[in-house]
């Protein structure tokens, strides 16, 4: 049987480029469950994948889509049978083995969580990547005492992907919620997200010049990194937890420990690649709760096989507003 996908090759020069193929099933990775793939989505990684590679791939000819959903066509896996909904991130699939930018996928069945009651396949990837680990990273939060009544929650690179979910999730939730954009466009969108201040980027933007500043963040999703955390830290009151998400901004953090010695601040670590399964499984029953399916809509620009390659280098600009789902069929 044949299936269609999104592959990237790279030349002599080290150049890649993206095209559509037709190939055959027997060109599939080893695994013990075959997906037959409705959805896809695009994050940051998505972009380098689909572009440089940047360490990320390790052959081509590759099929990017580091997250997919779908439905099981075969499986010698006794977890799940064909019809089966099923929903895929991380794992590395999509950067070492091929992913979800094609018709079909597989993988081993270790690998995918049953898609939660009341998610459609469209609406988990509308989740994908990036909204999983914003809901990590409430969890993670949470885990470190973080309540409503503790005060305002930062939320940086508020109108990407990682930034948009937890804007929501956070403010379904009941909390004051301060999205940290540079985009200042987006603020009505952001506002419909529940965001209660937009916080302008600019007013982040310089390095560390006091390691402490006024308390003011009782909790934060970072997904910028780089120069901002750094910052942000030194503003967090005492006790309070920022969940370490992303690098958007930059991988090194110019900070001293100054915010976690005298103000007990605490870092936490946020991943969803290799995420275990039992808590991914606990994460995608609370996204089914706790993100407003409208405010997910809201999110959503509709996108094919076909607009990937351009869209994926936007996404590297900071350019993407929200969520991408990719219809493959
Ligand atoms: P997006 O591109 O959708 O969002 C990133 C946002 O960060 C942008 O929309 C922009 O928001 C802001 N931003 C971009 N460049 C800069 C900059 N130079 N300085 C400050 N802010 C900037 O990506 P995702 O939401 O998918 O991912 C966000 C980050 O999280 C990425 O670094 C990604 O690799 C990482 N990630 C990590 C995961 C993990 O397991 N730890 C999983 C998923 C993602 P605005 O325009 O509002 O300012």
């Amino acid at each position: 049987m044949g299936f269609r996908a999104l592959v990237v090759s790279k030349d002599e020069t080290g150049a890649t480029s993206a095209a559509i193929r037709m190939l055959e099933d027997t060109a599939l990775p080893d695994g013990d469950v075959t997906v037959a793939v409705e959805y896809s989505t695009l994050n940051y990684k998505d972009g380098l994948c689909l572009g440089p590679g940047s360490g990320l791939v390790r052959s081509y000819p590759h099929v990017p889509g580091i997250d997919f959903a779908g439905r099981v066509a075969q499986s010698s896996d006794p977890r799940f049978a064909p019809g089966d909904a099923v929903v895929l991130t991380g794992w590395r699939v999509g950067e070492v083995q091929w992913g979800g930018y094609a018709t079909r996928a597989r993988v081993r069945g270790d690998w995918l969580v049953p898609l939660p009651d009341g998610l459609s396949t469209r609406q988990a990837m509308a989740v994908g990547t990036a909204g999983f680990t914003a809901m990590l990273a409430v969890m993670a939060l949470e885990e470190h005492g973080q309540t409503p009544g503790k005060g305002p929650v930062l939320v940086t690179g508020a109108a990407g992907g990682v930034g948009s979910v937890a804007t929501a999730i956070l403010s379904r939730l009941g909390y004051e919620v301060a999205a940290v954009t540079g985009r200042p466009e987006t603020a009505s969108y952001l506002t419909g997200l529940g965001a209660s201040r937009i916080v302008p980027r600019s007013d982040l933007a310089e390095t560390v010049k006091r390691p402490l500043e006024a308390e003011t963040w009782a909790g934060c999703v970072d997904a910028v990194g780089g120069p901002m955390l750094a910052r942000v830290l030194g503003q967090m009151r005492y006790g309070a937890s920022v969940a370490a998400v992303g690098l958007a901004g930059g991988a090194a953090l110019p900070a001293t420990v100054i915010p976690f010695l005298l103000r007990g601040v605490n870092l936490l670590g946020i991943d969803s690649v290799m995420c275990p399964q039992e808590r991914r499984v606990t994460a995608w029953q609370r996204i089914g709760q706790d993100l407003p399916l409208d405010l997910l809509e809201s999110m959503i620009h509709e996108a094919t096989l076909a607009d990937l390659p351009a869209l994926g280098a936007e996404i590297l600009k900071g350019g993407v507003q929200g969520r991408v789902v990719v219809d493959v069929t």
